[in-house]
């Protein structure tokens, strides 16, 4: 069994080539039992992710790529529903730290909302496998060390990439050994941009358009080569075939990690229960169809709140509703119904 912890879709913008559907379509294809979406510092593909997780039978798992203040990468995924409670408020902060075009999590927010969640050291923009890269394992085992006092033994999940690039097998090596040195688990991703080896083209396209070039020029953001997209079980092993504990505890860190999104129904249904006199079918609003629907649109376009083609209103006058219960003729214009 192989899971993807680190996935993009679109809602990465132009970092992300393959809709969010097609990406849990192949990982059922792929006969995966999980998926996770790590979009750049957004939850925003959520909905639409589990709800195609769920129609796939694909057990979806949430998580972002969040931008330290330093412009490092740090993988986060919700083990439960405190862990995406928490996941969310950093997301708050880092955007409200940021501001929209630039979002940055102060590295000092994490410990106060580490739990719930699992930690995984990022790609190669990661502080970590940027310190390995460049040989500096005493740096890295430090901040290694640091994440680990965060978010504990468990929480904390050394990333290894092997995209293929040169130095990505012997990065990866050290990267183990790093993840042994400090008794966690490590885990294999393959940073997904695309579903397939073909989504290669759109993919560079797009980071064409973020960096303002044309393909035609050069560009260190572009990628080197088609391999980032969602490889099998058995490529995976055959990629990872040197580190089988590897494999092992990548399934483990999957397995811990469970469908945390209730459903609209249970939102629905819960809010019903805690808010009094139909006040939750007020909160989310009904359902179209429902009566209360129809009834809520016809109040707004007898007041006037919606724009009407001329002649289009006529049936809608009989009979005359007020717009609350026991609302007075005489309360003022707002209350009084059009004449017709
Ligand atoms: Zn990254
Ligand atoms: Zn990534």
């Amino acid at each position: 069994m192989f899971v993807h912890l680190h996935t993009h879709s679109p809602y990465s913008f132009l970092d992300g080539a393959t809709e969010v559907e097609r990406l849990v379509r192949r990982a059922a294809e792929l006969g995966m039992p999980a998926l996770a979406l790590t979009d750049h510092d957004n939850l925003c593909g959520m909905v639409k992710f589990t709800s195609a997780c769920r129609n796939y039978g694909v057990r979806p798992i949430l998580g972002a790529e969040v931008t330290m203040e330093d412009q490092s990468h740090l993988t986060l995924l919700a083990m439960d529903s405190t862990g995406y409670s928490n996941l969310c408020f950093l997301l708050t902060r880092t955007h409200a730290n940021g501001g929209r075009l630039n979002p940055l999590l102060p590295w000092n927010a994490l410990p106060e909302r580490a739990s719930g969640l699992v930690c995984l050291t990022g790609c190669r923009r990661g502080q970590i496998p940027s310190l390995v890269r460049r040989r500096e394992h005493g740096q890295a085992a430090e901040r290694a060390m640091e994440l680990r006092r965060i978010f504990g033994r468990s929480g904390l999940v050394v990333e290894m990439q092997d995209d293929m690039t040169p130095d990505s097998r012997r990065v990866c090596a050290d990267l183990q050994a790093l993840a042994g040195q400090l008794g966690v688990r490590a885990a294999a991703t393959n940073n997904v941009h695309h579903a397939n080896r073909d989504g290669y083209a759109t993919y560079d396209v797009l980071k064409c358009i973020q960096a303002c070039i044309p393909v035609s020029e050069p560009h260190r953001n572009r990628p080197l080569n088609a391999e980032r997209y969602l490889k099998s079980a058995a490529e995976m092993e055959e990629l990872f075939g040197w580190a089988p504990q590897v494999l092992a505890d990548t399934a483990s860190v999957a397995l811990e990690c469970g469908d945390v999104l209730p459903s609209a129904c249970d939102i629905r249904d819960g809010l019903c229960r805690v808010l009094p006199h139909g006040l939750g079918h007020r909160a989310l609003g009904p359902s179209p169809g429902h009566p209360m629907h129809r009834q809520g649109l016809r109040r707004r376009l007898l007041r006037g709140l919606l724009p009407l083609p001329d002649g289009c209103g006529r049936h809608l006058a009989q009979p005359p509703v007020r717009p609350f219960p026991g609302a007075r003729e005489d309360a003022g214009h707002r209350h009084r119904l059009p004449q017709r």
